[in-house]
């Protein structure tokens, strides 16, 4: 391909993506599948790796999209909330894993494998015990301040449990609405000639980003926990699944369906066997999360500016017709 051909067809993926991202972060009306997205993003990323001249910081590749909106005040994370980087294909999964062991010096990790739940990102901060701020991911930086919203959710607790109350955490999980509580809501959408949400994950959000806190009680909306930052705190677990122990100690829904494995294979098994029974779960997902499960190494690894090292979320593969119409999309 000419090399003028190729920077046009970077600029105009790039153009693309940010539409979406657009439609999905912001109006919470998104125009793709999450498959066909991924698919774009895929191949903007392969042009950019063979055409490194043409990276730009903008690019969508670049960082975690999203953006905090106007009518909620600002929130600034303790740790920033990255993405995960992805990937379908097994031997991509165990490239990830041989990855980690060549820059950790070890000829074998240990993961937990979550589910990947389809919901959007919440931070959590808790001061003597006492839920003080609810923010959305935003930018990764700063999010949106939902604390009167989050309130209303009743799996979150307002005040911790147990004798191990930290003086200062933010907790990190994924708030979701199950799929009878979607359809019963599309229903009374309809019903009173409102548009329908497109899935369970864009209900959640938009009921999550509702500006009276009344209207955010009615929606049946719950949380998973899945990480934690100590900011003061007598107690520091030494990996992933004490941490997640400790999470369901102070009084949160940590998924039942967690993991802990110690080799790559395994997690790859456990992947097939979630893409044939997922559909029986109550919420969506879109894959698992594979995450190394010693917080040393993992604070050794570290992270790009959009997605930590230590981490991958391995999505389920996208279904045919998904991919034909992407090619249209994308050759246009
Ligand atoms: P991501 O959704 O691929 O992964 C990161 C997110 O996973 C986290 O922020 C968290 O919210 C979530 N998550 C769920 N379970 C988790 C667990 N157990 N542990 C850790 N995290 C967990 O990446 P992203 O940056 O949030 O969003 C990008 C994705 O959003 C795309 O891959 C695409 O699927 C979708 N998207 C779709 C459109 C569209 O138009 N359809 C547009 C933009 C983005």
């Amino acid at each position: 391909m000419e090399r003028d051909t190729i920077r046009q067809e970077i600029e105009k993926l790039r153009e693309i993506i940010r539409q979406h991202d657009y439609r999905y972060y912001v109006l919470n009306q998104p125009t793709v599948t999450d498959d066909e997205y991924d698919a774009l993003m895929r191949k903007l990323q392969e042009l950019e790796k063979n055409y490194p001249e043409y990276l730009t910081a903008d690019s969508p590749t670049q960082r975690v999209a999203g953006k905090p909106q106007d009518g909620f005040p600002p929130f600034l994370h303790f740790q920033p909330l990255l993405s995960l980087s992805n990937a379908v294909e097994e031997d991509d999964i165990r490239e990830f894993d041989q990855r980690l062991q060549r820059l950790l010096n070890q000829n074998q990790a240990e993961y937990v494998v979550e589910l990947k739940i389809d919901g959007l990102a919440i931070n959590l901060r808790y001061e003597e015990g006492i839920l003080t701020h609810g923010a959305t991911r935003g930018d990764g930086t700063v999010g949106e301040d939902v604390t009167p919203n989050i309130r209303t959710i009743k799996t979150i607790p307002l005040r911790l449990l147990g004798d191990k109350i930290p003086q200062v955490i933010e907790i990190q999980g994924e708030i979701f609405m199950g799929k009878n509580a979607f359809n019963r809501l599309n229903q009374e959408r309809i019903a009173k000639n409102e548009p329908p949400f497109a899935n369970p994950r864009n209900a959640a959000a938009g009921s999550l980003r509702q500006l009276d806190p009344r209207m955010t009680a009615t929606r049946e909306l719950h949380l998973f926990v899945y990480g934690a930052t100590l900011i003061e705190s007598n107690l520091s677990p030494i990996t992933h699944w004490e941490l997640l122990m400790y999470l369901k100690e102070l009084g949160f829904m940590v998924n039942p369906y967690i993991q802990l494995v110690s080799s790559i294979e395994e997690v790859i098994d456990i992947h097939r066997k979630w893409e044939k029974k997922r559909k029986q779960l109550e919420y969506e997902i879109d894959g698992l999360v594979i995450k190394l499960n010693s917080l040393p190494d993992r604070s050794r690894l570290g992270s790009t500016s959009k997605s930590p090292r230590w981490a991958i979320a391995y999505k389920f593969e996208a279904t045919t017709e998904m991919t034909r119409i992407l090619n249209i999309e994308v050759n246009v």
